[in-house]
């Protein structure tokens, strides 16, 4: 009973001594949804829900930059290298971190010191198209909850490092994996799926974050069921996701991919989550005649009752494996309207209203685009060229192989995971775009649970001798490529944009570079001895801005790359967190 007292006689003076009482270093939905207003720490995937990845923090500037020095950096270890594609969270003097294999790192932030490590158990065979990656962790109350390469997510204790809840999401020996940095919203856990290479089933999942238990399911193919779930855990229905067989032919809707694999993003003022979706499965698009919806598309969907409010498809009946995953990064225009913008991997880039969808604008973000002539703002659909469309091999004598065609972008895309920064101050995007073409075919294939179905085949190529990667600066609604800054190699980490004037993003060749953001000159670069795929961070502590970023080489391009592989093959692999600020400060 005196206990009793003294517990209400504590959480009494608490109260009194400040607004809002909780759970010291709690975190709580709301400052998720203020994420992007508070420079103090970086709780979401994105630097904000919205996706901006804009810092208000000025101490770091275009005049100050070029006093960044290194204060930290901390080596993975072991002798698991390979791509590191991760954007860290931080709050409360701790970095969170994951790297390749399913591990996740906390460090603290003054020091680079190892709290301590987790490191996923994974099973031999799985499947991972694109690398052993993973893209970072979701932070919630005292969790810290990441998706692992066997379809787990796993939710760990942010002081312990021990495990609270770990839930299978699929199996991933049929395929799935789960790359992707989960996204909080509305008080709930969003994840997608990977595994469009393998027809895999798309889906969007919200879950309790505390427990990791379903709240719903929101298939991304045509023709499943949608699911909510009761108390006791127990499935009802929600609603079909469209009509069955209206925009696929027979059954191959229910192999037919739409993965969710770069996950989403959200806007609390439209109260909706926006997720893309990869490619239809397989990629002979011969064999599925149809829109084939909602795979290469971006969905709108109610967070509150899983359902889809608006889809956009920015290539239908796809032919050439342009995921629609791009992130969809909303922004508002100067007379407050909410826009959507979105670099698709086919060349194009969006711009569609956040809360019904409609077409505002789309224009080409790459110099090269073979497979549309434009993109219709009226109707909002591609213009397509249908030579370009690889051929049917069934048409052929042998029925072996389609006609070849040589297409830009290639299937590695105009932009791919790399995601894009939107300054509020300049009204533009910095997109990390790549120009590239590939020489593709098709060949007959049939499902089998596990094993590749793409039906295609494919060789990478380059288009210039003097650059692949180029950071355009991109004006949303004149589609005005205002400043560009070359790169030899393909560009595979993402950008981050400040209040200071700045953007910065790092490129294979080891450089993290920080350019003028208005006029793309370039005002400070740091060598991190390894290629850089990943988007750089920052944050503000004790009165200091660190600007924080993960290095380590690989990802798709290493393994698909094809001639472009071949050109990049002498960067290194590595595996580090690096940390830097003002020599000054
Ligand atoms: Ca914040
Ligand atoms: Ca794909």
């Amino acid at each position: 009973m005196i206990k009793k007292q003294l517990l209400s006689a504590l959480v009494a003076s608490v109260c009194a001594a400040g607004a809002g009482f909780v759970q010291a270093g709690a975190i709580t939905d709301q400052m998720i949804a203020d994420d992007a207003k508070t420079p103090g720490d970086v709780l979401s995937w994105g630097m904000g829900t919205e996706g901006q990845r804009y810092s208000t923090l000025t101490q770091v500037n275009t005049k100050t930059v070029k006093d960044l020095v290194p204060v930290w950096s901390l080596s993975f270890g072991g002798e698991k290298q390979r791509g590191q594609e991760s954007q860290p969270v931080i709050a409360d003097g701790t970095m969170f971190v994951t790297a390749s294999y399913s591990r996740l790192y906390a460090i603290e932030t003054k020091t680079g010191k190892e709290k301590w490590k987790y490191e996923h158990r994974l099973p031999d065979g799985i499947m991972p198209c694109c690398d052993v990656i993973n893209r970072g962790a979701a932070l919630f109350d005292n969790l810290v909850i990441f998706g692992t390469l066997d379809a787990q997510l796993v939710a760990l204790d942010r002081e312990t490092g021990k495990v609270v809840w770990k839930k299978k999401v699929d199996d991933f020996q049929a395929g799935y994996s789960l790359s992707a940095a989960p996204i909080i919203a509305k008080g709930l856990l969003l994840t997608g799926v990977s595994g469009g290479e393998f027809g895999i089933v798309g889906r969007v999942e919200a879950r309790d974050p505390k427990t990791g238990n379903m709240v719903w399911s929101r298939p991304t193919l045509e023709g499943y069921m949608g699911y909510k779930y009761d108390a006791e855990g127990k499935p009802v229905e929600n609603g079909m996701t469209g009509t069955t067989n209206k925009s696929w032919p027979g059954d191959l809707w229910k192999t037919g991919g739409a993965s969710t694999w770069l996950g989403g993003s959200y806007n609390a003022e439209t109260g909706l989550a926006y997720f893309g979706t990869g490619n239809p499965a397989p990629w002979n698009s011969h064999l599925r005649p149809g829109d084939n919806l909602y795979s290469c598309s971006t969905l709108a969907i109610d967070v509150s009752t899983g359902q889809i409010v608006w889809h956009y498809q920015n290539t239908p009946n796809d032919g050439w494996d342009f995921d629609g995953v791009n992130e969809f990064v909303t922004f508002k225009t100067k007379d407050g309207r909410i826009l959507g913008g979105k670099a698709d991997r086919n060349g194009f880039f969006y711009v569609n209203d956040a809360k019904t969808g409609k077409l505002v604008n789309a224009f080409p973000f790459v110099k090269q685009i073979t497979w549309a002539s434009g993109i219709d703002l009226a109707t909002g659909r591609p213009k397509f060229n249908d030579k370009n469309r690889p051929g049917d091999p069934s048409k052929t004598t042998d029925g072996k192989k389609g006609e070849s065609v040589f297409s830009a972008p290639s299937f590695l895309g105009g932009k791919n995971q790399m995601p894009m920064a939107y300054s509020p101050d300049t009204g533009l995007f910095y997109v990390p775009a790549n120009e590239w073409g590939m020489e593709i075919w098709n060949e007959p294939i049939s499902y089998k649970k596990g094993a590749a179905y793409l039906g295609a085949g494919f060789t990478i190529k380059t288009i210039n001798d003097d650059y692949i990667g180029a950071l355009r600066a991109v004006d949303p609604m004149t589609g005005k490529i205002v400043w560009e800054a070359k790169n030899n190699a393909p560009l595979w980490g993402g950008v981050l944009t400040t209040k200071g004037g700045l953007v910065f993003y790092g490129t294979p060749e080891g450089l993290l570079k920080a350019m003028d953001a208005k006029t793309g000159k370039e005002l400070w670069s740091f060598q991190v001895g390894t290629g850089i795929v990943a988007p750089p961070v920052t944050w503000e502590e004790g009165g200091v801005q660190y600007v924080a970023i993960v290095s380590g080489w690989g990802g798709a391009v290493p393994l698909w790359g094809g001639d472009v592989a071949k050109r990049v093959n002498m960067l290194n692999q590595g595996g580090s967190v690096w940390v830097f600020k003002l020599h000054k400060s």
